[in-house]
């Protein structure tokens, strides 16, 4: 008897309400504690990818706007928050924090409308890890001296922050979270993609009564960012991103004063060994490139599959691919949902050519059917791919695995390293020694065994190599906004 899986694995609809959720028309600049219409006169749109329709219309901030946010956070520096002790600051951030709480289910919506995430992802991921960062900061704020002993730390002045789109809330957090902890003001701007959370947060930072200019919030596209990062008054850039930006950053800001946090791309290494809990393996496979549509930079693009159970590992794979759920990212069964952009579309469909042009083999899910309106890409993996594979060398941000195998440990740990990334791996095997070894060797910043994509605020996050450098999460987390005498 054959199994319908199509039939089989069929759910009723079960879309998440969208009726408490307040989205503005237009949104302006979050400056000095006010909302302030853009000088330079634009707007631009931010769409849902699930619909294609429009959410609301977003300032574009230009070169006077951005030198007024900064000129607003270096006031409230210089006057309010450095002038406050760590305990009132620490009062500050855990109101936030708790703002934040109770909103999650409006905030889990927006960022599923306009990211195109699955809502269970938004409303169990993004919004409670976002939250945990600013409890978890809100508790340092006070204990700077014991952070770091007999080093006197001292805050730097102005941070400027700029965010990718994959997780907005969650790196918005990451961000403002430690800055204010450790007695910065702040400008950020979010990805032109995904400003919305961000932009709910500046309502959210409002109602904390947080003093005016301690958090600016100015959107616009890669220009703005430039010009964030070129200001003269900024003492910190905090970027989120691609490698190839990045590097142009820090390009501009060679030779100044301004210390600097680069969270990159990534091209991780998922390492199956044969004595590894294969069921377990192929959910962490599958959780970590296929969930978010593979729109993670720690995402396990490379699979590793050591030879005697490449074919149990397929097999496996490939049922479970069968069963994912690829559609509306607000019903909350949906494990695949919408692509960031039509931009960022076709971006993938381009390293899918490749693939197939390079003579690799691609399997996508039968079953799968995408929406008509929207920007859709099916679970793909491709299997004959050699290290000089473009899909296997290149940062691709979406749902796309390039699969390869190797028969002893010192082969796949020469093999997965060799990627100019060095961001994050998981190791799937039952033998501790055979993990430490293989952890200890791997050049990468976060290395999971037997889990994959697992964070807390607790634990530092960061890369290696053109990954980036600087840590985020936990006490290193505080280091890059503080200078010690
Ligand atoms: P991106 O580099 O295109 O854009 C990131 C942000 O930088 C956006 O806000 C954008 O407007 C801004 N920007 C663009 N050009 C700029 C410039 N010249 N100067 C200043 N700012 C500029 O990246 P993306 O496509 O939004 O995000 C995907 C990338 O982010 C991937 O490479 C991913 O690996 C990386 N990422 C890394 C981490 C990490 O922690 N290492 C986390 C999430 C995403």
């Amino acid at each position: 008897m054959s199994l319908d899986l199509k039939s089989s694995w069929e759910f009723s609809p079960a879309p998440e309400s969208t009726s408490h959720v307040k989205i503005k028309k237009k949104y302006d600049l979050f400056i000095g504690g006010k909302w302030v219409k853009p000088k330079s006169g634009t707007y631009f749109k931010t769409i849902n990818p699930a619909t294609e329709e429009v959410l609301a219309e977003v300032a574009e901030a230009g070169e006077e706007d951005v030198d007024l946010a900064i000129k607003a956070a270096r006031k409230a520096y210089t006057q309010v928050w450095s002038k406050l002790s760590g305990k009132e600051r620490g009062k500050y951030i855990f109101r936030i924090a708790r703002l934040i709480q109770e909103r999650a289910r409006e905030f889990a919506v927006i960022e599923t409308l306009d990211g195109g995430k699955p809502i269970r992802e938004a409303r169990d991921i993004d919004i409670p890890l976002a939250a945990a960062h600013f409890f978890y900061y809100a508790g340092w704020a006070d204990k700077l001296e014991y952070a770091f002993p007999n080093k006197k730390p001292k805050s730097l002045g102005v941070a400027v922050q700029i965010t990718p789109w994959n997780f907005p809330m969650l790196m918005v957090a990451w961000k403002i979270a430690p800055a204010l902890a450790a007695g910065n003001t702040v400008v950020l701007k979010p990805a032109e993609t995904t400003p919305l959370t961000a932009l709910k947060l500046a309502e959210l930072i409002q109602d904390a009564g947080l003093p005016d200019g301690v958090v600016n919030i100015v959107t616009g596209y890669g220009k703005t960012g430039a010009m964030m990062v070129e200001h003269p008054d900024a003492d910190k850039v905090a970027f989120t991103g691609s490698t190839g930006v990045g590097k142009i950053i820090m390009k501009a800001i060679a030779g100044t004063h301004k210390k600097s946090t680069m969270e990159l791309g990534g091209k991780a290494a998922n390492i199956i060994f044969e004595d590894a809990p294969i069921d377990q393996a192929v959910e962490g496979v599958v959780n970590g490139i296929f969930f978010n549509q593979g729109h993670v930079c720690c995402a396990g693009s490379r699979l590793f599959i050591q030879e005697s159970v490449y074919e149990k590992v397929m097999r496996k794979l490939k049922d479970r691919m069968e069963n994912l759920v690829v559609g509306d990212p607000l019903d909350k069964n949906t494990d695949v949902g919408a692509i960031n952009s039509q931009k960022q579309l076709k971006v993938i469909e381009g390293y899918i050519k490749a693939g197939l042009d390079e003579g690799c083999e691609m399997y996508q899910p039968e079953h799968a059917t995408l929406p008509k309106k929207g920007y859709w890409c099916k679970p793909t993996l491709f299997t004959n791919v050699a290290q000089s594979s473009k899909i296997a060398k290149e940062e691709i941000f979406g749902p796309v695995l390039a699969i390869q195998t190797f028969r002893t440990v010192d082969e796949v740990i020469a093999k997965a390293n060799n990627t100019p990334y060095g961001l994050s791996a998981g190791v799937w095997s039952d033998k501790g020694s055979k993990v430490f070894n293989l952890t200890s060797k791997m050049k990468a910043g976060v290395v999971w065994a037997n889990t994959y994509n697992k964070f807390d605020p607790t634990s530092p996050f960061g890369g290696y190599k053109e990954s980036g450098h600087g840590r985020e999460g936990g006490v290193q987390g505080l280091e890059p906004y503080l200078k010690f005498e």
